[in-house]
């Protein structure tokens, strides 16, 4: 099947340019060559143009928060789509910044030649603005293609208020999509006239990063000028990584995920996060995957639409709690981000959630840290601590243990507003899945978003939600976590 409309946004008003060289797909945020409606939407064009293809994947150095950690994770799924793009009909041009501001000129060097340049539609972090910035300097004709969940974003226009909400439209909306699927391979069976040439200048000024660089070896990463502070996570990037992650889960670990997702030592949630965010794994394959695995057909959804969370999909309650996380859950994340331009702000927060928050401001605070103390996992409680140095270490955090992370640097901030920024610095910082649609959903529930008012009032919080190490500590078990993670020597927190 064709690119759902849907899923299609100009972003600019220049035309198609059907005489000229060749159809420029430019992947930022869906970082895979497989269930890929971004590249699939340019393979089409393509096709249709008789035009030979161009994938333009580049890497800034002067994103905020870029450091050894991300560079390399994205460094390693660059590497794999130049090997697995060998020897197709396509010109994959992979470059990698190696000074902030050497890649600027780059996209329009090559777009004076395209007959259109089609990209991701991805809602958050910097991504927009750059591709607004880009669309009003290009003289060709400028796509975004939505290939980030199984609901496309403009299917709804308007912002839920909590996932009961969103869940609620997804049962009556999402069947309609559950049959666009993008291709697993799209350039399988496909002909496409030879691969250009790229001119000598553009290679010149621009010249392509090599194989070594693509190895993310610590010497390659000293080279560039990124914070070598955050070193790599537990994680390597790329879709076959990812693809070995999603079977372990799903043959090993679902089972248990009703029953065992908030237990921080048993680790039965999928991990999949950080290839999701980064783009090297698609929601459709997994859901693919999954689909397969339950013998499931659309034919098993329930009629019912009043947003229950388990019933409605007709597959396994282990496979159902799943897809609430990974839909319900991270797709009203992408609703918010692509209606909400202040979805960072602190004044996105709910009216009732600000209110409470405002009255309790003044409230004594028992413990006051600094970002610095935070970050550097140095408050009082051993299980807080804990949670930052897997942070710090390893790139991810347990979800459990992330909402009381959250809570924690709520109780012990001077003020709600510096408690955000924290959370936002830090979560970004480390977190391999970190500047995502997700990051803000979930830092913004700390603070009420997508949640209600909860009794009694407490001094801090109001009627925000509570959450306390002690209460986590009877409800799951922590202490072999505590154990494995506690800061060994304090001001020296990483293990690399
Ligand atoms: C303070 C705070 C910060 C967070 N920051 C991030 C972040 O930066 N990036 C991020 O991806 N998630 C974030 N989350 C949400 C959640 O913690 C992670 O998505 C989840 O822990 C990832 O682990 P997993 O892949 O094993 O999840 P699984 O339980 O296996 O779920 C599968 C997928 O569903 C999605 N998902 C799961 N839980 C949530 C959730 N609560 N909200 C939205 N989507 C969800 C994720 O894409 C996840 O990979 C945050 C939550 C909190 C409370």
């Amino acid at each position: 099947m064709r690119v759902p409309e849907l899923r299609i946004q100009a972003l600019n008003n220049q035309p198609l340019r059907s005489d000229r060289s060749f159809v420029l797909y430019w992947m930022t945020a869906s970082r895979r060559v497989q269930w890929n409606f971004g590249l699939q939407r340019a393979v089409e064009l393509a096709v249709a143009l008789g035009r030979p293809l161009v994938i333009l994947e580049a890497l800034r150095v002067g994103y905020p928060w870029a450091s050894d950690r991300l560079h390399r994770f994205v460094l390693q799924g660059m590497a794999e789509n130049r090997r697995r793009l060998r020897g197709s009909p396509v010109r994959y041009y992979c470059y990698v910044e190696l000074g902030a501001g050497h890649g600027a000129g780059l996209l329009e060097a090559l777009a004076n030649q395209a007959a259109v340049v089609v990209t991701d539609d991805y809602p958050c972090f910097f991504l927009p603005r750059m591709q607004q910035a880009v669309a009003s300097r290009l003289y060709v004709r400028l796509e975004a293609v939505d290939s980030n969940g199984l609901l496309p974003m403009r299917a709804a226009s308007q912002v839920f208020p909590t996932a009961y909400a969103f869940r609620r439209f997804l049962q009556k909306r999402l069947p309609e999509h559950l049959n666009e699927l993008p291709d697993r391979d799209p350039l399988a069976g496909v002909t496409l006239p030879p691969p250009v040439k790229i001119d000598t200048e553009i290679l010149q000024r621009w010249p392509e990063a090599s194989d070594e660089l693509l190895a993310a070896s610590p010497e390659q990463l000293a080279k560039l000028p990124i914070d070598h502070s955050v070193g790599p996570g537990l994680a390597d990037g790329g879709a076959s990584a990812a693809k070995v992650v999603l079977r372990s889960f799903l043959t090993t670990k679902l089972h248990r995920y009703p029953d065992e997702r908030n237990q921080p030592e048993a680790d039965v949630s999928s991990g999949l996060s950080p290839w999701l965010h980064f783009g090297h794994l698609s929601t459709h394959q997994i859901f693919v995957e999954l689909a397969q695995q339950e013998d499931w057909h659309p034919g098993s959804l329930s009629a019912s639409t009043k947003g229950s969370k388990a019933g409605w999909w007709g597959m396994s309650e282990a496979a159902e709690a799943f897809l609430d996380e990974l839909i319900t859950w991270r797709e009203v994340g992408f609703n918010m981000c692509w209606q909400r331009p202040d979805y960072d702000r602190y004044e996105s927060l709910p009216e009732w959630a600000q209110a409470t928050l405002a009255e309790h401001e003044g409230d004594t605070r028992q413990h006051v840290y600094s970002r610095d103390e935070f970050e550097q996992a140095a408050t009082h409680d051993e299980l807080w601590n804990s949670a930052q140095n897997q942070l710090l270490t390893e790139g991810r955090m347990h979800n459990y243990l992330r909402m009381l992370w959250g809570k924690k640097i709520l109780e012990w901030s001077a003020t709600p507003r510096d408690a955000l920024d924290t959370m936002i610095h830090l979560n970004n910082k480390y977190a391999l899945d970190g500047r995502d649609p997700n990051s803000y959903s979930g830092i913004f529930w700390v603070l009420g978003r997508y949640d209600r008012a909860w009794g009694p009032e407490r001094p801090i919080f109001g009627t925000i939600r509570f959450m306390s190490s002690q209460n986590t500590a009877r409800k799951v078990r922590v202490r072999d976590y505590i154990e494995q993670y506690r800061p060994r020597l304090r001001g020296q927190q990483t293990l690399w």
